[in-house]
């Protein structure tokens, strides 16, 4: 199987989470089964095979994805933290939820200028996380060498927010 027919096959679909009326993607066991992670590592890597120098998980579920495509590929990885759990010096860039506001960081100074960075998430919503990290690695002086996600929700439009940046998805729902 593919790994998008294993993402199809093992992701869970959950209504009314984390609030009324979202239906959430719980990929949770999907990472769990050795051949969808496996599947799933190596379609991200292979879609920006040679392009990048570093993967860069955004918190939580990003940073299961990025270690094992950092391991796959050869590379190190970055934690990119939600707000208030790296000391400091940091990098903060604060973003709009549907419903309030976030703030994602990363150490500062711990990119060399230049660096191309695999980004990685497992879910493509409204796309203003990625956005924010995107910007976030480039004030740092790194160059975003592609966005990887599991799964892209197409209908909530987070592609056209990442201005021509490239995006792998592995699946659109
Ligand atoms: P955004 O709207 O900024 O693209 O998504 C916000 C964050 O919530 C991202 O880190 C994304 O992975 C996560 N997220 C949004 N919708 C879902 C979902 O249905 N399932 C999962 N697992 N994560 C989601």
């Amino acid at each position: 199987p593919t790994a998008a027919e294993l993402v199809d096959r093992l992701t869970l679909v959950v209504p009314d989470f984390p609030e009324p009326g979202v239906l959430f993607r719980d990929l949770t066991p999907t990472l769990a089964d050795a051949e969808a992670l496996r599947a799933i590592t190596d379609e991200l890597v292979g879609a920006f095979a040679g392009g990048f120098d570093l993967v860069a998980g955004i918190e939580a579920r990003g940073f299961l994805l990025a270690a094992a495509a950092a391991y796959a590929a050869g590379t190190g990885v970055v934690a990119v933290r939600k707000a208030g759990k790296l000391p400091p010096r940091t990098l903060i860039e604060h973003y709009e939820l549907e419903y309030g506001s976030a703030a994602i960081e990363i150490r500062a100074e711990q990119l060399v200028p230049g660096t191309r960075v695999l980004v990685l998430d497992d879910v493509l919503a409204t796309g203003g996380t990625v956005e924010a990290t995107c910007a976030l690695l480039e004030r740092a002086g790194a160059v975003v060498a592609g966005v990887g996600v599991v799964l892209e929700l197409a209908a909530l439009g987070g592609r056209q927010r990442l201005g021509g940046r490239p995006v792998h998805a592995l699946r659109g729902v």
